[in-house]
């Protein structure tokens, strides 16, 4: 997803003793890090777990550190709920919770399932943060324990998205579709990107696409350069050096053309 740094997990202390691994038979989570007291992944404060893995490889990736396999924290799914428990009542004042991003949270779809009905045993609103490229069974066995969807669309045009993200949009079109005839909570993310998303045929399939399913917001991300320096310390050939931010004035034509539609948008700076 398209993220600020996160909070080392080191820095965290933890708070409850671990399961023992012996005993413990399901599946661990490979987790990249935890980001407390978030207010900008879904509605209220909530903790923010950023998972290790992704499906997809996007040409402007701000967590590229998190999709190699090579960095993370095992934890048992009660592990991780017991991390997150002592956060609880900041969630239930704020109508917050718990949001699983990373990465993406269905590159380990095992331990999402099991992650998230442990969050749902003890009452924590939950949040899938993802592109959705997945297989339709995944979905279906994360819905039950899942209170709310963020998505993001990448680009309607097939080449351009797999140009963007090395993988067709196809499968996460109609995931989307598929989420929207559930009605499930669900908001979308809109990265604005210069050049690429924002042109006028994109942004006419946006709309289009819009008008076809059911969603509670959209929240438009205007693409900044804050995690370039993660693919320069990982000497990867980063693909937008000559792309710059866009313009106020144009994410603002973009706001106010999907609010003439009616839409609700949401800005995230
Ligand atoms: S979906 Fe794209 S931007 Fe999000 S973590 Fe995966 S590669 Fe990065």
């Amino acid at each position: 997803m398209f993220k600020k740094k996160p909070i080392n997990l080191k820095k965290i202390i933890p708070i409850a003793a671990p399961t023992p691994k012996s005993k413990y038979k399901g599946v661990n989570g490979k987790i990249h890090s935890i980001e407390t007291f978030g207010t900008l992944d879904g509605p209220g404060i909530r903790t923010v777990i950023f998972f290790e893995g992704c499906m997809l490889r996007c040409i402007y990736c701000h967590n590229v550190d998190m999709l190699d396999m090579k960095s993370f924290i095992e934890y048992t799914p009660r592990e991780l709920v017991n991390k997150i428990l002592p956060y609880k009542e900041y969630f239930d004042t704020s109508s917050g919770g718990v949001t699983v991003s990373g990465g993406d949270p269905f590159f380990q779809p095992k331990f999402l399932v099991e992650f998230l009905k442990e969050c749902k045993k003890e009452g924590i609103h939950t949040c899938v943060d993802t592109s959705l490229c997945t297989a339709r069974k995944n979905i279906d066995e994360v819905l039950p324990y899942a209170d709310m969807f963020m998505v993001s669309l990448k680009h309607f045009d097939n080449k351009m998205h797999q140009k963007l993200t090395m993988v067709p949009n196809t499968r996460i079109l109609e995931n989307i579709r598929h989420l929207s005839k559930k009605k499930v909570r669900l908001w979308l993310r809109y990265v604005v990107l210069p050049g690429f998303t924002d042109t006028r045929s994109n942004l006419k399939a946006l709309i289009k696409f819009c008008n076809e399913i059911n969603f509670e917001l959209i929240e438009l991300l205007p693409y900044h350069e804050f995690g370039v320096y993660k693919w320069e310390e990982l000497k990867l050939d980063y693909q937008l050096k000559k792309t710059r931010p866009p313009k106020w004035a144009k994410v603002f034509s973009i706001k106010k053309k999907l609010e003439d539609e009616g839409f609700r948008v949401l800005l995230n700076e």
